[in-house]
């Protein structure tokens, strides 16, 4: 599997363009962009319907699947659909949300667009093309589902954002999984009093911990760090405190190949 990240900011991306904080500056001044998250799996599986375009040199058009997790306008982004029936797609696509999605986006479908749109809930399990797909539940603020996404070559993946500290029927959900890959968001860095539905430095490590204790997250899980916003301290400080827990930053644009059975289930773990 490979996992490419189409964004790793917030909503508002990293640098904020309207923001003239140090964290911002750091950012502007490495040239350093990070959009709203969203990534690609195989080429073929898109997590997120972001409203940028993608990085440079990589293309959507082998998307068969579109996996939305939530309504909110960094993750569902109806130009992002516009587009491709401005070419004209013939193929089929399946675009998969819990219900508010449909209800936003139905009204942007073409009356031919070849564009299936799919509600989901937690709890949630849908086969396409040799994935299986299981919607979780999130801690946000309107109906959203985390993606465990289980490709044709056993790799697994954990989408997980936009949420707060996950919910106990998630961790049961995910226990014993050993993902190869999670990208688990960290929005707001050292700002704790934000009383949202998004995780900080503060709470990122403690759900990490729940998730290595259900052997969800081992020692081979490669742990992403995603939707990542200004709150957070410059990219080379955010980078170590993050490798103090076992989890890394990857710019836009970057792939993370996922191989099945990397991530081992420890004994005890
Ligand atoms: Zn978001
Ligand atoms: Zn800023
Ligand atoms: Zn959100």
């Amino acid at each position: 599997m490979r996992v490419t990240l189409l964004g790793t900011g917030a909503a508002d991306g990293w640098p904020n363009p309207w923001c003239t904080c140090g964290s911002c500056a750091d950012s502007r001044r490495r040239g350093e962009l990070r959009r709203p998250t969203s990534a690609l799996v195989d080429g073929t599986l898109l997590l997120d319907l972001a409203p940028a375009p993608p990085p440079d040199g990589i293309s959507l058009a082998g998307v068969h699947t579109v996996l939305v997790t939530h309504d909110h306008a960094d993750h569902c982004a109806p130009l992002a659909l516009l587009a491709r029936q401005w070419v004209r797609r013939t193929q089929p696509l399946t675009v998969v949300g819990p219900s508010p999605v449909p209800t936003m986006l139905r009204p942007w479908l073409g009356p031919d667009d070849p564009v299936d749109l799919v509600a989901v809930e937690p709890g949630g399990t849908l086969h396409r093309a040799g994935y299986r797909i299981r919607a979780l539940a999130a801690e946000h603020e309107v109906p959203t589902v985390l993606y465990d996404v289980t490709g044709p070559d056993g790799a697994r993946l954990l989408y997980a954002t936009d949420t707060g500290p996950l919910p106990a029927r998630t961790v049961e959900a995910a226990r014993g999984a050993a993902y190869d890959v999670v990208l688990l968001e960290e929005t707001f860095g050292d700002v704790t009093d934000h009383d949202t539905g998004h995780l900080d430095l503060h709470t990122f490590p403690d759900q990490l911990a729940r998730l290595r204790t259900a052997g969800a997250v081992t020692g081979g899980t490669d742990v992403v760090a995603v939707h990542l916003g200004h709150h957070n301290p410059p990219a080379a400080v955010l980078a170590e405190r993050l490798a103090g827990l076992g989890a890394r930053l990857v710019p836009d644009g970057a792939t993370v190949e996922a191989r099945p059975g990397q991530a081992t289930l420890r004994p005890g773990a």
